[in-house]
This record gives C-alpha cells, structure tokens and sequence, in this order.
C-alpha cells in the first residue's frame, strides 16, 4: 500500500492536509523541515501537538546552512517580519528564495531513502499570492522533475495549488481537523500576530466563511 510524506509546517495547510488524508495513519509520516525560522519553536509545538492527535510518524529534517547563506526576515535576528500578503512589494523578504523547491528535492531524496511513493504539500498562492515557488504552475513542473529524478519511485502531490485560503478553511471545517493545534505565524510569539502575511491569509480565508478562526490573535 501507498506509503506517503506530508511536508509539514504545522500551519493551517498542512493540518488541513492531514485531516483530509484516507490512507491508514500509520503509512503516513510528517516531516518539519527546519531553516531555524523566528517561529520554529510554536511550529514544532504545533506540528507535535497535530501527529500526535492523530497518531501520525514525525521527523525533522535540519537544514541549518540554508539560514547561514539565503536568510530572509522569517530568519534573520534583527530584521521585522513584514506585515501583509505577497504582493510584489518586498516579497523576497518574506521566504526563503525558492523555498519549496529546495525541501521537495531534499524530501524527494528522503522518500527515496525510505521508501516513500508518494509527497503531499499544502501549498497554495490563489486569492492572497503567495511566492513563485507556490504555484500550480510550478508544482507540476516539481511533479515531472520528482517523477524523472527518483525513477519513477515516487509521486509529488499538491492539492491545494488552485485552492483560495477560505476553500482550505472549509476543508478544514468540514474534516473537524483541531484547528486550534495549528500555527500560521511568521513571527514566532505565542500568539498569531494577525498582521504577517500568514495570518492575513487564514483571517481573511475564515472571514469569507463567516467563521471565526479557532487559534489565539494578539490584535
Ligand atoms: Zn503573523
């Protein structure tokens, strides 16, 4: 039976993901890719809190170099989160310059490595835009280059690439994932700061819905 890889953050996508999932809990692993992000901790918390609700494998894979050479705000001490969605203004401040394709490569070689046939990843950048590497577009590139580069071992994923943030809300809703375990925020405080990019998304997808999100906001 299929074996599968979540790319997990923890956040609103990646739980969403999860709750979702048919597959038997135990032929599912997650995997928390760690840059050393400002939020690393809260999403550690988050993203054990959410395998162990639902009995699910967890890993880490540190990557602790890219933060040395390719830091960005979500990083670097010293440098403020910027507020509000992509929006062309500062993007490259916002992610890791090709984020999303560096941890499939490494999470495709990780699959390989442990017999995975297939990686799910919650992307998404319709409605609130998101980074380039986010894209329908180029999540099926990822999917040929994946599919070439491992032999035909394994398979890449993406069910969220034309999804807005609100469709993802209600998925999340609708499966009764623990909403409240989830953790979206770039700048790594307790609470959500409800200013970042990442918390405008989930506010404002939770908004069209006429719901109210289930984590705490500072604002
Ligand atoms: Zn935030």
């Amino acid at each position: 039976m299929t074996k599968k890889l979540f790319m997990f953050s923890g956040g609103l996508d990646s739980l969403t993901m999860l709750a979702a999932e048919d597959l038997p809990k135990e032929n599912l692993r997650c995997v928390y890719l760690d840059y050393d992000a400002k939020a690393r901790k809260q999403e550690l918390i988050a993203c054990r809190e959410i395998c162990h609700y639902y009995q699910v494998e967890f890993d880490i894979i540190k990557l602790d170099s890219i933060n040395e050479v390719m830091s960005c705000a979500l990083t670097a001490e010293g440098e403020e989160v910027p507020k509000g969605v992509f929006d062309g203004k500062g993007d490259d401040k916002k992610v890791i310059p090709f984020r999303n394709g560096i941890m499939l490569s490494i999470l495709t070689a990780y699959a390989i490595k442990h017999g995975f046939d297939e990686i799910e990843v919650g992307f998404n950048d319709v409605g609130i835009g998101t980074a380039p590497d986010a894209s329908d577009e180029f999540a099926g590139f990822m999917k040929e280059a994946i599919r070439l580069g491992s032999g035909g071992k394994v398979s890449l994923l993406a069910p969220f690439t034309s999804f807005e943030k609100w469709e993802i809300c209600k998925l999340a809703l609708d499966c009764e994932a623990p909403i409240w375990l989830s953790y979206s925020c770039f700048v790594g405080r307790e609470k959500h700061c409800g200013l970042c990019g990442s918390c405008e998304g989930r506010l404002e997808g939770f908004k069209k819905l006429g719901k109210l999100d289930a984590v705490l906001y500072e604002v």
